[in-house]
């Protein structure tokens, strides 16, 4: 069916507040901005479109960026992003900040899903309800995994899914959004192009070009010769591979390289890769049949893939196809093909386990080969070389993506970031999706190509980006709230509470608690103090320093005891921890969490 729609135009210049002056953004003289002392920019007159994004700009993860038409919110990615121990000790996840939404969650209109990696959906469960669960447009394979993910948390109110198709507009409030099929590692990934009265703001989500030796496909061709419009005034695109040049190597290629590899292998294959591989894992699972091979496959994140895949008919199995771990040893090792998860060094996949000996069912031998065809993602290097590093014990061969061909990314090269930008042909052009690094140099890459360098917006999470007329954008200093929240067991909290704080104090320096009862009636010390402490000193070697510690103890408590009838604990306890946190500190240079308990007898 189609629509007949017709575009919104301008009428007249947009007149604004009169407290903000219409400033061209220029990329190299960010001076030249305007200050909003006293109207702050985070209140949108509804003159102006309005873009921010929310996560994303400044890390590999955590996508979410905003856009405001006309007193609309439509909301593109739901993201989260994976953390290190060492930055927030406990914390699974990172999710973007949802301030600025929550206090206009009533404009909220939609939530646009580009594909179904967990960067872009990830944090969903978490933040949905807190903006009063506004409807979600996607695709098929994309629906389906969200929805996989939200049975985990049965105690939420049910997704409002609405589907979009490749090239069919769909009418939100006033604004027309059109979906459009790109490349990734995923299947139904798609870009967004929403028409709004200044001019067309155009989403890349993650994606890379299918193409032959640099030269795209017809396929490529296509939709992005459709995306070209000369309304086209922003567009966002994905800055993860922009410091590579040139063509990354095609999806296409990798598998022949895969085939060719797996087919000259005379032992067992284990295929270590991860969740997010969702084309290339379909791949391996049809190759493995031609090649008579059963696969095996392990671990939660490949399982849930696999039925999604079922479910979405991306894929046909045959019965009996893939076998169950407990029966690997019951097949000869050239018809055996393992799936495991772990590619990224997590400790607890299956190939973590593996490599330290403790996987029930799978136990390597020297006629093993493990094909690693992920390349590693940044702040996962160390983990990876653990993995190898144990692997190589077992005295396994190992091909990897740096020693063949068997890897291609999601994410285009800067050649293909090139092309895809002169197609699309946006007055303005905003890197995004990466590390800073990786907008810079997507930004040079298209500028030595001949976009207008004062018509690029370097943009940070949180930067307001007004588009003020039909050929006019421009970046505010003052940003939205932006701060990372982290997702802490089952509660969702900012970065700034106690507990982070209190955790970073014990991972450095640990705890030191000190047990002391005192006589109610004399303020006398009862026993010498009892000493508990983690993390911090050895007790065994520090008995020297634990008997000044009860000294002093026992002198302190004692002297506030004496000094305050009736006995006031509290006072006496914070009076002893700013004490022993100052002598603890001269003895030892450490400033252990010190927790005195006082008894009273
Ligand atoms: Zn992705």
């Amino acid at each position: 069916m189609t629509e007949k729609t017709t575009q919104p135009t301008l009428k007249k210049r947009v007149s604004l507040p009169h407290n903000i002056r219409r400033v061209v953004f220029r990329a190299e003289d960010k001076t030249s901005l305007i200050k909003l002392p006293s109207t702050p920019a985070t209140q949108n007159s509804g003159n102006v479109i309005r873009v921010i994004p929310l996560g994303g700009l400044e890390e590999v993860g955590r996508n979410m960026i905003i856009i405001e038409v006309d007193g609309d919110i439509f909301i593109s990615d739901m993201g989260f992003e994976f953390v290190t121990e060492t930055d927030a000790p406990g914390i699974s996840y990172v999710l973007p900040n949802v301030k600025y939404l929550e206090a206009r969650k009533k404009k909220i209109r939609a939530v646009f899903i580009t594909h179904g990696h967990l960067d872009h959906i990830g944090a969903i469960p978490y933040i949905m309800p807190r903006l009063g669960n506004p409807p979600i447009y996607t695709r098929e394979l994309t629906a389906l995994m969200i929805k996989k993910r939200q049975d985990e948390f049965p105690e939420l109110p049910m997704l409002d899914i609405r589907m979009m198709e490749p090239g069919k507009r769909v009418k939100i409030g006033s604004t027309f959004v059109e979906a459009f099929a790109v490349t990734h590692s995923i299947p139904d990934s798609m870009g967004l192009k929403i028409e709004t009265r200044l001019g067309n703001i155009i989403l890349s989500g993650d994606l890379k070009l299918d193409h032959h030796d640099g030269v795209p496909t017809k396929e490529e061709q296509d939709v992005w010769s459709k995306v070209k419009d000369e309304k086209n005034i922003l567009f966002i695109a994905d800055s993860t591979n922009a410091e590579r040049p040139g063509f990354s190597i095609t999806e296409r290629e990798v598998m022949e390289n895969i085939e060719e590899i797996i087919k000259k292998i005379k032992g067992r294959i284990i295929v270590g890769t991860f969740a997010s591989q969702f084309a290339r894992m379909i791949r391996i699972i049809q190759i493995a049949e031609k090649l008579g091979r059963k696969v095996v496959t392990d671990g939660r994140s490949i399982k849930t893939n696999i039925e999604v895949a079922i479910a979405a008919g991306l894929i046909n199995l045959t019965a009996g196809h893939i076998v169950d771990i407990k029966t690997i040893d019951d097949y000869p090792p050239d018809k055996i093909l393992v799936l495991a998860t772990g590619a990224q060094g997590e400790e607890f996949a299956a190939l973590g386990r593996a490599s330290r000996g403790v996987h029930k069912f799978l136990k390597f031998k020297t006629t093993d080969t493990i094909i690693f065809s992920s390349s590693v993602i940044p702040g996962n290097e160390v983990a990876v070389q653990d993995l190898k590093d144990n692997l190589y014990r077992y005295g396994v061969h190992i091909i990897n993506y740096r020693t063949s061909d068997v890897h291609s990314t999601g994410h285009g090269n800067a050649g293909e970031l090139v092309w895809i930008n002169k197609q699309v042909g946006a007055r303005y052009f905003m890197p995004g999706y990466g590390y800073r690094s990786m907008l810079h140099a997507h930004a040079d890459a298209v500028i030595e190509a001949g976009f207008p360098k004062e018509n690029i917006i370097l943009a940070e999470n949180g930067t307001i980006i007004d588009i003020m007329d039909n050929k006019t954008a421009k970046v505010h200093k003052e940003k939205v709230p932006a701060d990372p929240m982290f997702v802490d067991g089952t509660t969702v909290s900012d970065g700034q509470s106690p507990v982070m704080n209190d955790r970073k104090v014990l991972a450095q320096d640990g705890i030191f608690v000190v047990i002391t009862a005192i006589n109610a009636s004399t303020g006398k010390v009862h026993r010498s103090p009892d000493i508990i402490s983690r993390g911090f000193i050895y007790l065994k070697e520090s008995q020297e320093l634990l008997k000044h510690v009860r000294i002093q103890t026992r002198r302190l408590v004692e002297e506030q005891a004496t000094k305050h009838r009736p006995l006031n604990l509290d006072y006496i306890k914070n009076d002893l921890r700013e004490k022993l946190t100052k002598f603890l500190l001269q003895k030892t240079g450490k400033r252990p969490i010190i927790l005195p308990v006082i008894l009273e007898i």
